[in-house]
C-alpha cells in the first residue's frame, strides 16, 4: 500500500465553554487519504467541520494530534518543513463574496497567493493569472475587473483560480456551492471534478449538502460532535447508511438550499459529553452506551461507531 498524501492522526481540538469547561470540537479523529482520492466530511453545524478547516490550513494548532502532509508534520519540527507542508495545501470557501476582497482587481485577488508564495517574475505571474482564470472557464480578458462586476458562480471561479495559482497539491473545499443557485452549482461541481481529475489533486470536501458530496466524493466520514461516527465509500454510505445519525441525516426532508435537513430532535438535543455522544436522541440507546463505542468495521471500508451494530446490520 502506498503512504498516504494526507494523515490526520487522533486531531482533538477544545474551546472554552461559556458556561464553564470545554466543548469539544474535534475527539480524536484519523483518517488517511492516498494522492488523487477525494474525502466528503459531513455533518450537521457543530460537529466539527470548520474545526477541521481551520486546523488543515494552520490557521489553529490542536490540542494534540497530528496532520501529516506526505510525511511532514505541519505543527511539529522544522520550520521549512511546515512550510513545505502548507505549500501543498489551498482553499475554497463557501461565499465568494466575502472570501474575495471586493476593493481589489480579480489579477490581484488571483496573484495575491502567488507574492506571498514563490519567487516569480511579473511576466511569470501574468502567464500563470491567464492559466488559472482559462482553467475554470474565464476570459482572462476580464482580469481588471473587481468582484462586484461577476455572477455568483464567476465569483467562486475566481476563488477556484485563486486556489489552484501556486499548482497545490490537496484541495480543501468548504462548503464550496452551498452559497450558489441550482444550475450554477451543477456548473461549479462539474468543474472541480475537472479540475481535480486533470490535476490529480488530493480533495478534502467539508460539505452538509448530500449532492455535493456524492457528485464528488471517493469516501465519506460521517462527524458528529467531533467524532466520527461511520465511514466508507461515498456511494455506499449516501445510499445505504446503517449508523443512526447517518441514518437521521438521509431521511431527513431534503431541502433545495442545502441538500437535507437535520431533525429537529437531532439539533435541539445536545450531544452527551460521556459515554456515545448520540444517547441523548437515539432510539437504539442501551444502557451499554454509557462507554463511548470504537469505530468497527462492517465490510469492505465501511465503519461504524455503535454498540448495536449487530442489530443495525441486519
Ligand atoms: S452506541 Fe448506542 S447511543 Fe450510540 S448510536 Fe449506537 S445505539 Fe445509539
Amino acid at each position: 500500500m502506498t503512504s498516504p498524501q494526507l494523515s490526520v492522526e487522533r486531531l482533538v481540538h477544545t474551546y472554552p465553554d461559556p458556561n464553564g469547561g470545554r466543548v469539544i470540537a474535534l475527539n480524536g479523529l484519523t483518517f488517511d487519504l492516498a494522492r488523487g482520492e477525494t474525502l466528503g466530511i459531513v455533518g450537521a453545524s457543530g460537529a466539527g467541520k470548520s474545526t477541521l478547516v481551520r486546523l488543515l490550513l494552520g490557521l489553529e494548532k490542536p490540542q494534540s494530534g497530528s496532520v501529516l502532509i506526505d510525511g511532514a508534520d505541519l505543527y511539529q519540527g522544522a520550520s521549512s518543513q511546515r512550510r513545505q507542508g502548507r505549500m501543498k495545501l489551498q482553499a475554497v470557501f463557501q461565499d465568494p463574496r466575502s472570501s474575495l476582497n471586493p476593493h481589489l482587481s480579480l489579477k490581484s485577488i488571483v496573484e495575491e497567493p502567488l507574492l506571498s508564495r514563490l519567487k516569480l517574475s511579473r511576466k511569470e505571474r501574468s502567464e500563470r493569472i491567464d492559466r488559472a482564470l482559462a482553467a475554470v472557464g474565464l476570459d482572462p480578458a476580464i482580469r481588471s475587473r473587481k468582484p462586484h462586476a461577476l455572477s455568483g458562480g464567476e465569483r467562486q471561479r475566481v476563488a477556484i483560480a485563486r486556489a489552484l495559482i501556486t499548482e497545490p497539491e490537496i484541495l480543501i473545499l468548504d462548503e464550496p456551492v452551498s452559497a450558489l443557485d441550482g444550475p450554477i452549482r451543477s456548473q461549479i461541481l462539474a468543474l472541480l471534478a475537472e479540475i481535480r481529475a486533470d490535476l490529480d489533486l488530493t480533495v478534502v470536501l467539508v460539505s452538509h449538502d448530500v449532492r455535493s458530496t456524492r457528485a464528488l466524493a471517493d469516501r465519506v466520514i460521517v462527524l458528529y460532535a467531533g467524532s466520527c461516527v461511520e465511514s466508507g465509500p461515498a456511494e455506499e454510505i449516501l445510499t445505504s447508511p446503517i449508523h443512526p445519525y447517518t441514518q437521521a441525516l438521509l431521511e431527513a426532508v431534503p431541502q433545495p438550499e442545502i441538500g437535507w435537513t437535520i431533525p429537529k430532535t437531532i439539533v435541539d438535543t445536545e450531544p452527551e459529553k460521556h459515554g456515545c455522544a448520540c444517547r441523548s436522541w437515539c432510539p437504539m440507546a442501551t444502557p451499554e452506551c454509557l462507554t463511548a463505542p470504537e469505530l468497527q468495521w462492517v465490510n469492505g471500508e465501511h465503519r461504524i461507531a455503535c454498540w448495536e451494530v449487530g442489530t443495525l446490520e441486519s
